[in-house]
């Protein structure tokens, strides 16, 4: 379908492109821009544009006239996708530009002798697939294009793969970007992100005298990071170091952007019975394990209110079999280690009746990154929250979650199936 991957060409030009506020008015200084000349013909229309998704995943849809001739590529310092048009005439609504989920901007303009779409990624991301269709009425084509959250090792070998094939005409080969991990970045050490609930506006629960359960996740997520780095054989990242707002599909893509082999998501949240103490470990599913999961992760899922705008779920039509097929195996190894969690858990902190259960967390839901969210105990309870503050019982429990940690790495590093 004609989508040459054009290395070479343009690199010197988009630079200045960056510092762009409109590619329009800057038209008389890429007059030597190499694109296509359609001179002749009159311009391609741009008809649409959507996006749909969120931080981790993204549907990019264009629509067209007629059948666009284009070629596309990759640009780093910031992220971004470039797809270079024909001279094309640009009827899209200014609303369905606006930044949203995992693309930061949106611009687009003439060159002079051809035109430009600029996607500006959330970090580094990879270009799942890119094609041209005819629209299913019979009106015109469109450019799909489905990007996902990636780390930067991924962009960048994506970004060299594109400098080395001048001139290839293959979008990027799903099956090369989701196999990567330990088994072809032998480089990669075993990568622990944790995820500290709640932030900035969103304090989470509160405590019956006063704890807040963003204060509590970030101090215990802080204490474990320090255990964890101690080992001296993983990488270990935050989601968040501050008392700051994240959304919960950041938290993903932030998991996502570092490889991580394993994401901890740390909360401490109240129940109605005040009598109910003790910690519960959480893997991800469409059917909830019992009513007070269901509860919760509905809860936990509100976080995204205090953002001021829901993205509503809309990620389905963006999946395929073969991401299925992933989070099938990625399951598999969170179910693992919430098992092997538990284990390590009980032997050193109160543990609730059940305490392995399953509900549709949103943080959990990376495909291809093990999760489990851990209550380590319930704010509403007066012991559970004194135990909270207690630097022994935190420094007890980190220390189980550790060595969980490397029981579960050594299980999956040693075997290889990481992934
Ligand atoms: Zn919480």
């Amino acid at each position: 379908m004609g989508l040459a991957g054009t290395a070479n060409k343009g690199h010197g030009a988009a630079g200045p492109l960056l510092h762009a506020v409109c590619a329009l008015l800057l038209m008389a200084a890429f007059l030597a821009f190499s694109a296509v000349s359609h001179a002749t013909e009159a311009p391609l229309g741009a008809t649409g544009y959507k996006m749909a998704g969120d931080a981790t995943k993204m549907r990019i849809v264009m629509n067209f006239d007629r059948e666009p001739d284009i070629k596309w590529f990759l640009l780093r310092g910031p992220n971004r996708l470039v797809v270079d048009l024909p001279r094309t005439r640009f009827a899209i609504n200014a609303r369905d530009v606006k930044a949203r989920g995992l693309v930061k901007a949106v611009r687009y303009g003439d060159l002079g002798q051809g035109s430009r779409l600029i996607l500006t990624g959330k970090g580094p991301f990879s270009v799942d697939k890119l094609d041209v269709l005819k629209n299913d009425d019979g009106k015109g084509y469109r450019i799909a294009i489905d990007m996902s959250a990636a780390s930067a090792r991924e962009f960048d070998a994506a970004l060299a793969n594109q400098a080395l094939t001048t001139g290839s005409t293959v979008s990027t080969d799903k099956g090369s970007r989701v196999g990567t991990g330990p088994i072809s970045n032998p480089g990669h050490r075993f990568t622990v992100v944790i995820d500290p609930g709640h932030g900035g506006i969103d304090g989470g629960a509160e405590g019956l005298h006063g704890t807040i359960e963003k204060n509590v996740t970030l101090a215990f997520a802080t204490e474990l990071r320090e255990r964890l780095a101690a080992v001296g054989s993983y990488d270990v990242f935050m989601t968040r170091d501050k008392d700051e707002f994240l959304r919960l599909d950041d938290r993903v893509r932030i998991a996502r952007q570092h490889e991580a082999d394993l994401l901890i998501s740390i909360h401490a949240d109240t129940i109605s019975v005040k009598g109910i103490r003790g910690a519960t470990v959480y893997t991800v599913s469409d059917k909830a394990s019992d009513p007070e999961a269901q509860a919760l992760a509905d809860r936990e899922n509100l976080s995204d209110q205090f953002a001021g705008m829901e993205i509503k779920d809309d990620n389905k039509e963006v999946t395929d079999i073969l991401i299925d097929l992933i989070r099938r195996e990625t399951h598999n190894f969170s179910m693992s280690f919430a098992h092997t969690l538990v284990g390590q858990l009980s032997t050193s902190v109160g543990l609730i009746n059940n305490p392995q259960r399953s509900a549709g967390f949103k943080v959990l839901k990376a495909p291809d990154v093990p999760s489990v969210l851990v209550e380590l105990g319930y704010l509403s309870n007066a012991k559970d929250e004194a135990q909270l503050l207690d630097a022994d019982w935190r420094s007890k429990a980190a220390q189980s979650i550790t060595n969980a940690v490397a029981l579960f790495a050594s299980a999956k590093m040693g075997t290889g199936a990481g992934g």
